[in-house]
């Protein structure tokens, strides 16, 4: 085995702490890719996919736009390596730095942009880079491939491991993850629900920042069908952080701050619910966030 074929070998496990007879709670822990998050599945698909097309060769360049997860960025960075391309990464500044050190050690090329422009702007800055250089523009916020890239080996790895699940709930940034992990799950009656920071727009609520790293949308994401939403659990990111202290306390395991809205997603369900099988998604782990004070986090109301 190398390397690259761990990519997508994660567990799924039962939260133990915040499961009971009534209602159990599991959750695939993407941290276990190598790159760290559920995004390396995105950039081997992306780029795989690119090639098999005909679209990207050997020496060319692909250029995308990577923010709240930078995990997108670190996930093409190393499939960019084993494909010997050329990676481009447009990250807005204000998100975690440690992500930003990783994509360079990987072989990234990457730019800065304004806080203020958010991923708008940086997806602008990248498709410029991309006519002016000839690079292939990889467009996670708009191609059908970013959920594809998720039903064929995230949800299908669901339904293999358990026999029967009732009720799908996860964050929501560009939406692939939800979207792919929905599509498959549809077909099981799985009733599936995003969850969402307050700024994030889904709900209908009014956009603003927030610190809940990787998910919130400006807009609803276009591949993301409505049908395939059976409710939106909108949350204030203090839930996020204090599920991200509760699971290392009563679970011992260390996740970013999406995991912690994850979570709480699948608590709000259980009220809600009577019994039944709750899955979600864990998309990267605490390391990435240390400078950000993960486990020491207070409202920053920096919203500029
Ligand atoms: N969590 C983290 C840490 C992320 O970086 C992302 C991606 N922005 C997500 C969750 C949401 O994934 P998706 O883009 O597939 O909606």
């Amino acid at each position: 085995m190398i390397v690259f074929d761990l990519i997508g070998q994660t567990p799924l496990v039962l939260l133990e702490s915040f499961s009971d007879e009534r209602v159990q709670i599991y959750a695939k822990l993407e941290q276990f890719n190598p790159g760290g998050s559920v995004k390396d599945r995105l950039g081997k698909y992306l780029i795989e996919k690119a090639i098999k097309d005909g679209r990207l060769k050997k020496g060319g360049t692909i250029v995308e736009a990577s923010a709240g997860n930078t995990g997108t960025g670190i996930g093409l960075a190393i499939a960019a390596n084993r494909y010997k391309v050329k990676c481009v990464i447009f990250a807005p500044k204000g998100f975690a730095e440690e992500k930003n050190f990783s994509m360079k050690a990987l072989g990234a090329d990457v730019r800065r942009t304004q806080k203020s422009e958010g991923m708008i702007g940086a997806q602008g800055e990248a498709k410029t880079y991309a006519k002016k250089y000839n690079a292939l523009y990889m467009n996670q916020f708009g191609s059908e491939d970013n959920p594809n890239a998720y039903t064929h080996t995230l949800a299908q790895s669901l339904t293999e491991k358990l026999n029967h699940i009732d009720y799908f709930v996860a964050g929501v940034g560009s939406g692939g993850t939800f979207t792919g992990v929905a599509q498959h799950l549809k077909d099981y009656q799985v009733k599936n629900y995003i969850v969402e920071p307050e700024g994030s727009v889904l709900n209908g609520g009014p956009s603003h920042a927030h610190d809940t790293e990787g998910i919130g949308s400006e807009k609803w994401p276009s591949f993301l069908n409505k049908k395939l939403v059976d409710g939106i659990f909108t949350m204030k990111d203090q839930d996020a952080f204090n599920n991200v202290k509760l699971l290392a306390n009563k679970e011992g395991f260390l996740v970013g701050s999406s995991s912690g809205a994850a979570l709480q997603g699948a608590l709000e369900l259980k009220k809600q619910v009577q019994q039944g099988v709750i899955v979600t998604i864990f998309p990267d782990g605490s390391d990435r966030y240390m400078s950000k004070q993960i486990f020491n986090y207070k409202e920053s109301n920096d919203y500029e």
